[in-house]
C-alpha cells in the first residue's frame, strides 16, 4: 500500500509525519496529524501497514499515541543523522494465536491491543532508540539486542526481556 503524502525522503521529519518500514522493505509515509487532531483515513493507513503478518493480515485499529511517539523517535534520530531515517518495523499489531506462538512474548503483551512496535533504526543501536523515545514516551521502553519495544500503556522500562527499573509484575513484554 503506497503512502498517500508526500514522500518524506528529502523532507524534515516533523512530529505530525511518519515514514515506517517494515524488514521486505514495504514502506509507507503519513502526514497523519493535521490541525484538526488525527487524521483517520491517515490512521487507517497506519494501522493496516502494523498488521500482523504473521496471522492472516489481521488487523486492528492502533492507538493514535503511539504513533505521536514514533513520530518524535523519527524526528529526533533523523534530526541528529542530518537526514530522514525510516523507522523499521519488526512487529506492530499481534494477534493472540501469534503471541501465544513466541516463546519469549508476555501473554498480555500490548501488541495483541495495537498499543505497541518494536522498531529499529539502520546504522543504530537499539539503545539509541530506546534514548530517542524516552524523551517522549510516558509508556513502556523495552531494550532488546536486535529492536527497540515502544507502547503507550504505563511507564515501564526493561532490557534484554527483564525489568529494568519500573515494571509492574506479569504486564510487560516483547
Ligand atoms: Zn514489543
Amino acid at each position: 500500500m503506497a503512502g498517500a503524502s508526500e514522500p518524506l525522503r528529502d523532507a524534515p521529519a516533523g512530529r505530525d509525519r511518519l515514514w515506517l518500514m517494515r524488514p521486505d522493505g514495504t514502506e509507507v509515509s503519513s502526514r497523519f496529524r493535521t490541525a484538526e487532531g488525527y487524521d483517520r483515513p491517515q490512521m487507517l493507513l497506519l494501522s493496516w501497514f502494523m498488521r500482523d503478518i504473521h496471522d492472516d493480515d489481521r488487523a486492528v485499529w492502533m492507538e493514535p499515541r503511539l504513533f505521536d511517539i514514533l513520530a518524535g523517535v523519527q524526528a529526533s534520530m533523523s534530526a541528529v543523522h542530518g537526514s530522514a531515517l525510516p523507522l523499521v518495523v519488526t512487529s506492530g499489531y499481534r494477534t493472540p494465536r501469534h503471541n501465544a506462538a513466541l516463546e519469549n512474548a508476555a501473554r498480555t503483551s500490548m501488541h495483541l491491543y495495537g498499543y505497541a512496535a518494536d522498531v529499529q533504526v539502520r546504522g543504530y543501536p537499539p539503545r539509541a532508540v530506546a534514548l530517542a523515545a524516552s524523551f517522549f514516551s510516558e509508556g513502556g521502553i523495552g531494550l532488546y539486542d536486535t529492536f527497540t519495544h515502544l507502547d503507550v500503556w504505563q511507564r515501564r522500562r526493561w532490557s534484554s526481556g527483564r525489568p529494568d527499573f519500573v515494571r509492574e509484575p506479569g504486564t510487560a513484554g516483547q
